[in-house]
């Protein structure tokens, strides 16, 4: 174990020079990367162009115009933000090497790209059309049916960027609301029974570790909260893992990467792949020996991965729009709270709450209690 960027004290521990990482991206999965870097001796800094970011307390933070100070700053680099400039990190990637390989952000960046991709591994996913004219769209209706959500391929988030038609009078609304975003995928409704992610790591020697199956609760568009392990998965597990491990290896990933899952029945159909740590993996910093952020670190660095098994049911709650009062929260034995720095808007992640229970009752009971603290309790 000595890639070309580790420092000796990885080797030898005669003298201690940190390892610092590069993150292009300053958001809360960035703050959280670091913060889970800090046990390992590694030093993380970032590039991010917003002030007063989540990452700034946590690492020093250059602009993209001080491209060439961040470089000169780490020894190796990853993202956490899947809009990365390529000429950003072209830049980067002459001297300093990026992990995971950034080809994977022109297909995870772009939904048809992706569905084509993960299609050409052999991975279901739900039923689409192309969309490029108001005609595609009518075209889509009358080949997929109603309801349709429309998506732009690129730029969306959170539920962002989408559109559900369920009525053929708003096929005409969709387009008009829609069009300027560019290309568009219109897909089938899928009824899905629930969704669930997979989270995996792979190292750089090829070795992947999986986190158990995650189950999503969406509101409007974004997530309100993850139960882990999910309920009644163990069933689903070795399916999850294979398609996972699928993409991890045509990809010779290093790092971590989630995948979205509809189920329907025993058949998992791919909503789309991260190509980093992700929300529905917060849960891991308490659940978990060794979180999403973590191993994501080791295998930046070419550590060891650690243990993904989780330590008991779990329960992640997100803090939307509004802040709680901190005081009713931390009453509640055993809840951990994790706040990004983050002012308040409508419908902005702030933060996050966990909690760790012996059964998945008594997390119900965490949840009803929890529903009760939040100003925002989404779909709780
Ligand atoms: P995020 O950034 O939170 O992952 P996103 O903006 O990238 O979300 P998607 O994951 O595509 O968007 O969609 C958000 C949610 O909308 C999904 O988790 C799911 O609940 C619902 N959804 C999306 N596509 C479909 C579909 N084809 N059928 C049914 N529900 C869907
Ligand atoms: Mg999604």
């Amino acid at each position: 174990m000595s890639p070309s960027f580790l420092p000796h004290h990885y080797v030898q521990q005669q003298q201690f020079t940190a390892l610092t990482i590069g993150v292009f991206g300053g958001g809360q999965l960035g703050r959280m990367l670091a913060q889970s870097a800090l046990g390992l001796g590694i030093r993380t800094v970032f590039v991010e162009d917003a002030a007063n970011s989540p990452a700034a307390s946590v690492g020093q933070v250059y602009t993209s115009n001080q491209l060439d100070e961040f470089i000169n700053a780490c020894d190796v680099c990853t993202f956490e933000f899947e809009n990365t400039p390529l000429a950003h990190t072209q830049a980067v990637m002459a001297t300093r090497q990026i992990r995971p390989s950034t080809d994977i952000l022109s297909v995870s960046a772009h939904r048809i790209r992706e569905k084509q991709m993960l299609e050409s591994l052999g991975i279901a996913v739900a039923p689409y059309h192309i969309v490029n004219s108001l005609a595609d769209l009518q075209h889509a209706e009358r080949k997929l049916g109603l309801p349709l959500i429309v998506k732009t391929a690129t730029g969306g988030y959170d539920g962002k960027g989408q559109y559900k038609v369920t009525k053929p009078e708003q096929i005409s609304d969709a387009w008009q609301t829609l069009q300027h975003a560019g290309e568009l995928v219109a897909e089938g409704f899928v009824n899905f029974e629930r969704e669930l992610s997979i989270i995996a790591v792979r190292a750089s020697d090829g070795a992947i570790r999986y986190y158990p199956l995650a189950q999503n609760h969406h509101y409007q568009g974004i997530l309100s909260h993850t139960i882990a392990p999910a309920p009644n998965s163990t069933h689903l597990s070795a399916q999850a893992e294979q398609t996972i491990a699928h993409i991890l290896n045509h990809f010779n990933y290093v790092g971590v990467l989630t995948l979205e899952l509809f189920v329907s029945g025993n058949t998992l159909i791919a909503n789309e792949i991260a190509p980093r740590v992700h929300n529905s993996g917060h849960w891991s910093i308490e659940g978990t020996a060794c979180s999403q952020f973590e191993n994501h670190m080791r295998a930046v660095a070419g550590l060891p991965l650690g243990c993904t098994a989780a330590i008991k049911p779990t329960l992640m709650v997100n803090i939307i729009g509004q802040h709680p009062n901190p005081q009713g929260l931390l009453a509640i034995d055993g809840a951990r709270l994790h706040l990004y720095h983050k002012h308040e808007r409508p419908g902005r992640k702030l933060g996050h709450v966990t909690i760790l229970a012996n059964s998945y009752t008594e997390l119900e009971q965490y949840q009803q209690t929890l529903k009760a603290c939040l100003p925002n309790p989404m779909a709780l």
